[in-house]
């Protein structure tokens, strides 16, 4: 076949990228799912490493326009928990046994935002600490493009993993998703800040945006090479009624199954190229499908983010319609998410931070 000359390259060029994007028929699927789960095994085992998510505020200055928490939407009831109450459930969290937790939110620039992340951060490595977790959870933050002082200030504090989605890596389709005021190159200069800080630094893009071709996705993938990240977190486009791209797919339903494809094409071309870094199987592969993470997992994703935000808020944080389990009553036990990751015949981490091999091999090559 005509797709083994290409998955067992050295390099690989824009072409290759597309070609292997572009594949469609079950056979060719099949054999980049089993390649780039075999990269997977080489490269990082097959273990799944777990992060609770803690989506600890929805107050927003940014507009983008996909998103359903943007500073315009005037129908979302906006929160932010108490320092307390993050502080508990990250307790929770470690007593579960995930070893490492997201903190997630809107975007906020401010000093007293600033000051709330770095207490909090503080406050859940001491508290945290056990014998099993001498240095307490590991932290995540994705609170969006901050200065490489305040960058600095949450590595400080004890974080030591960060997210930061480029979107999409076309200029030109970032400008059109965004307002003016939000700019392509400040991303860029703040990915390169969080790297300069020590940070293990995660990006990613949505696919399916509209008007993103697949020599966009192919230009993404060669992005994050060049970029050299250690952690990837990517997800289907999903629309939210309330912005101002609920308009523009009116055969969305019919175009789903292709973007929901392309999401795992594009989880195992990056595996394949990228090798040892994490990859996150994201909860939007879930609101698509509900096993939607676990068929990331056998495409070569290696990290999953158990939904740990407090049920009284959660249906305050829809960045798409169909968010997963806002009904729920409880959060993510650690059993249940294990059952559903054996159910792929994965094994799961416990109390692990699970840390981006990429970036220890880099450090020390
Ligand atoms: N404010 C933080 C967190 C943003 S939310 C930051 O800027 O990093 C996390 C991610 O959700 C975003 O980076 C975006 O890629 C994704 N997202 C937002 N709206 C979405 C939508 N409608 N469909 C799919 N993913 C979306």
């Amino acid at each position: 076949m005509f797709i083994d000359d290409i998955i067992n390259r050295e390099s690989f060029t824009l072409e290759d990228i597309v070609y292997l994007l572009s594949i469609s028929d079950k056979l060719h699927i099949e054999r980049l799912k089993n390649h780039a789960y075999g990269i997977m095994k080489q490269y990082t085992g097959e273990k799944v490493y777990l992060r609770g998510l803690i989506e600890f505020s929805n107050v927003c200055i940014n507009d983008c326009y996909y998103c359903g928490i943007r500073k315009s939407n005037h129908n979302v009831k906006r929160y932010t928990l108490e320092n307390d109450e993050i502080i508990d459930t990250a307790k929770w969290c470690a007593n579960q046994g995930f070893g490492s937790l997201v903190l997630q939110s809107g975007e906020r620039n401010d000093e007293q935002f600033i000051e709330f992340v770095e207490n909090t951060v503080r406050k859940i490595k001491e508290f945290t600490k056990s014998d099993i977790l001498p240095n307490g959870l590991g932290v995540t933050l994705c609170v969006g493009e901050q200065s490489r002082e305040t960058y600095l200030r949450f590595f400080n504090a004890g974080a030591h993993r960060y997210l930061l989605r480029i979107e999409t890596s076309n200029p030109d389709l970032f400008s059109k998703i965004h307002p003016d005021f939000q700019i392509f190159n400040r991303r860029i200069i703040a990915l390169k800040s969080l790297k300069e800080v020590g940070f293990q630094v995660g990006t990613g893009v949505m696919i399916g945006i509209p008007g993103q071709t697949i020599n966009d996705l192919a230009n993404d993938v060669l992005f994050f090479k060049e970029m050299d990240i250690d952690m990837l977190g990517m997800g289907p486009y999903i629309i939210h009624s309330e912005t101002p791209m609920n308009a523009y797919y009116d055969d969305y339903s019919e175009r789903k199954r292709e973007i929901y494809k392309l999401s795992l094409k594009m989880i195992a071309v990056s595996r394949i190229i990228l090798k040892d870094i994490n990859i996150a199987s994201t909860t939007a592969l879930q609101a698509m499908y509900p096993m939607g993470r676990e068929a990331g997992l056998m495409f070569g994703a290696n990290v999953i983010m158990p939904m740990l935000t407090p049920t009284h808020v959660r249906s305050e944080y829809q960045l798409y319609n169909g968010k997963p389990c806002i009904d729920e009553f409880t959060s993510d036990c650690f059993e249940c998410v294990q059952q559903r990751i054996e159910s792929t015949g994965r094994t799961v981490a416990k109390d692990e931070y699970g840390d981006s091999r990429h970036y220890f091999n880099k450090k020390f090559s």
